[in-house]
């Protein structure tokens, strides 16, 4: 298992905004000077190869994930790269303690700038140390096709990402520190989003359009 920490990443109210529609931003900036010396970020990575392609699921390092969606992503892989990510505990201990329901808001979302761009900067990573040019993730618990309860497996890849950096699956497979995220990183042609498969209408994170054909090409729709 590879890690990486101290991870160099300059987050500033411009990437709020991209996030957040409207706000108060000099109460943004203010805030971002309280919650950056509260980041702590981390990454643990796993270069794994994929054993057995089964009918919907396969088999990384000998542990089995179920997924047809992720089974279909791997056709053509050999190597996958499961990992964790972090922001550490003290950015949420700040806003749980927050009384001011905005500025927890803010808070939250200064978070999530900060855990994307940990987790864009593991992907970087990636790609600049394997020379992989397309590189696409998928994380358990963001399709029904991969539940949640796929974050066991994947932890067990990873076994030492609690010590290293003290990212905790929970009995319900929650990650504590919440702001964590987990997944695997596979090398693609064309980048691969769940967002395509996913008809959820009015979610703020979407990143690419809900596909129909795709989801009854990947067999999740008929
Ligand atoms: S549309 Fe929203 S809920 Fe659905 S996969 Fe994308 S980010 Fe997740």
């Amino acid at each position: 298992m590879e890690k990486l920490e101290a991870i160099p990443l300059e987050i500033d109210v411009e990437d709020v905004k991209k996030r957040l529609r409207s706000g108060d931003w000099e109460h943004v900036q203010t805030l971002l000077g309280f919650a950056k010396p509260l980041i702590s970020f981390g990454a643990v990575y796993g270069v794994c190869y994929v054993e057995e392609k089964l009918e919907n699921a396969v088999v990384i390092d000998g542990v089995r994930f179920g997924s047809r969606v992720l089974r279909k992503n791997l056709e053509n892989v050999g190597r996958v790269f499961p990992y964790v990510v972090t922001i550490g505990k003290e950015l949420d201990r700040k806003a749980d303690a927050c009384s001011d329901f905005l500025e927890r808001y803010y808070l939250d979302a200064i978070g999530n700038v900060a855990i994307g761009k940990a987790r864009k900067y593991l992907e970087d990573h990636l790609r600049s140390r394997f020379a992989l040019t397309g590189l696409s993730f998928m994380s358990p618990g963001s399709l029904g096709d991969w539940p949640i309860e796929e974050q066991r497996p994947l932890f067990s890849i990873l076994k030492g990402a609690e010590t290293s950096i003290g990212v905790e699956l929970t009995e319900s497979f929650l990650m504590i520190p919440r702001k964590s995220i987990s997944g695997i990183y596979f090398p693609t042609e064309v980048t691969f989003y769940n967002c395509q498969l996913c008809p959820r209408p009015k979610c703020e994170g979407r990143k690419a359009r809900y596909n129909e054909g795709m989801a009854k090409e990947y067999g999740i729709v008929k």
